[in-house]
C-alpha cells in the first residue's frame, strides 16, 4: 500500500513538473545560445531592414539568436546626417544608428548588417573587398553585399561560444564606438 502511494505521488509530481515545462531527466546544455533582443521602436523606415539583417546573421552563425522586440540589448535608430555608426557597450549589446542620407548612397541592408556586425564583435576591415561585410564603404557604393564572409560569420560564432574568452575579457570585443565606415560620396555637380 505504501509503495503504491509513493508511486502515485511520484507519478503526480512528474506530471506536475511536465505541466510546468520542467525537464527533469535532461540537464541543460553546456552553453545555450545567447538571445540578442533588438528594438526597432526608433528605427523608423529601417525596421524592416533590421529584420532582414537579423535573419542574415541568424542564418550565418551559431550560438546567438537575434530576436525582435523582446527587450533592448540592441537599439536601432534612424537618424539624418552625421553618418551611420555603432556603439558597442559590450559584446551583443549596444546601439546602431542608420543615416537616412547615407542609406540613399550605400545599400541600407549592407549598412545595417555591417553596423550590427560591430555589436557582434567585429572590427572594421577597410580592404575594399565587397565580399567582406566589414569592408563597409571602402568597397564603394556599387557594393550591395549584405552577407558576412564565412570567416566573419565563424568569428562571431566563436565569440558567442565563449571560445575566445581572452579576447572577450581583454576588451577587444568590449566597449567601442565605430564611426566613419561609410565615406561621404561627392555630390554630383549639375
Ligand atoms: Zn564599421
Amino acid at each position: 500500500m505504501t509503495s503504491r502511494i509513493s508511486r502515485l505521488v511520484a507519478t503526480s509530481a512528474a506530471a506536475a513538473l511536465a505541466t510546468l515545462g520542467v525537464t527533469v531527466a535532461n540537464p541543460a546544455p553546456a552553453s545555450a545560445a545567447m538571445t540578442i533582443c533588438y528594438n526597432t521602436s526608433q528605427a523608423g523606415s529601417f525596421a524592416g531592414i533590421a529584420g532582414q539583417a537579423a535573419s542574415i546573421w541568424n542564418n550565418a552563425t551559431t550560438n546567438l539568436t537575434l530576436s525582435a522586440n523582446c527587450g533592448s540589448n540592441l537599439r536601432i535608430y534612424q537618424i539624418t546626417g552625421g553618418g551611420s555608426y555603432a556603439i558597442r557597450t559590450s559584446l551583443g549589446n549596444g546601439r546602431v544608428y542608420i543615416d537616412t542620407q547615407q542609406a540613399q548612397q550605400y545599400s541600407p541592408l549592407r549598412i545595417m548588417t555591417h553596423e550590427i556586425g560591430h555589436i557582434l564583435g567585429l572590427p572594421d576591415n577597410y580592404n575594399g573587398n565587397c565580399a567582406i561585410l566589414m569592408s563597409g564603404g571602402s568597397a564603394g557604393t556599387s557594393c550591395t553585399n549584405p552577407y558576412p564572409s564565412t570567416t566573419e560569420a565563424n568569428r562571431v560564432s566563436n565569440l558567442f561560444a565563449g571560445t575566445r574568452v581572452a579576447e572577450r575579457t581583454t576588451g577587444e570585443t568590449g566597449s567601442a564606438v565605430f564611426r566613419d565606415s561609410w565615406p561621404a560620396v561627392a555630390a554630383t555637380v549639375g
